[in-house]
């Protein structure tokens, strides 16, 4: 890898967008999504498979994406991906932080935590499962429910989160007719779980 890109100066940015916040415990907050490529963890359903590869994406410098970030009204970063911890983001976190901004990261926790985040949602997937050390660090549990027995899954990971963290079940899109019923029983027997569903795609928006 590009030394670079191994000390977080360069990223490979897929995309960088103003939008609203569409899932889990912020959903309906204005924010600026910074998108990066690469991960290696493989989902079936992965509505980013676009951003698998890093090497489709030339990496760019952390001033320039910051200066696009910064020209928006919302104080809200969206570090997400690919898997986004694929990188260290001590040097994008540190340029954004400067300019006052609010930084929450979506990441399955398979890499190593970088960077100062004020949010960690951990997003915990079968394929490669988190590390151990960011379960006491995640704010938000939310889990990509794709059938009955994703349930269990949920369970084994709210074990390993601190009591205050958010937890969130939610429908894989394609699935989400299929197993919103599901859902939304065990939600209602276990009620420490709440629903998750990705707003900005009822909104049309990216
Ligand atoms: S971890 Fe996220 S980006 Fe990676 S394959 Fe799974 S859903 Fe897609």
């Amino acid at each position: 890898m590009n030394a670079l890109l191994e000390d977080g100066r360069l990223l490979p940015l897929v995309e960088d967008f103003y939008t609203i916040q569409g899932e889990g415990f912020h959903a309906g907050k204005p924010a600026y999504f910074i998108r990066l490529g690469g991960c290696d963890v493989g989902c079936s359903w992965c509505d980013s498979k676009n951003s698998w590869n890093p090497r489709l994406f030339p990496p760019v410098s952390v001033e320039e994406i910051i200066l696009r970030a910064v020209s928006h009204p919302a104080k809200s970063i969206v570090i997400t991906g690919g898997e986004p911890l694929s990188y260290p983001l001590g040097p994008l976190c540190k340029a954004l932080k400067a300019h006052g901004m609010e930084i929450f990261i979506e990441t399955s926790g398979s890499h190593p935590l970088s960077g100062t985040l004020d949010w960690i949602c951990l997003s915990p997937k079968q394929n490669k499962p988190p590390l151990p050390e960011i379960y006491p660090l995640a704010h938000e549990l939310k889990v990509i429910i794709t059938g009955p027995l994703d349930l269990e899954w949920a369970e084994y990971n709210r074990r390993k989160v601190s009591p205050g963290c958010r937890l969130f079940l939610q429908p894989e899109w394609s699935r989400r007719e299929a197993v919103l019923p599901h859902i939304v029983s065990y939600a209602k027997a276990n009620p420490v779980w709440n629903i998750s569903l990705q707003i900005h795609k009822y909104m049309h928006i990216p």
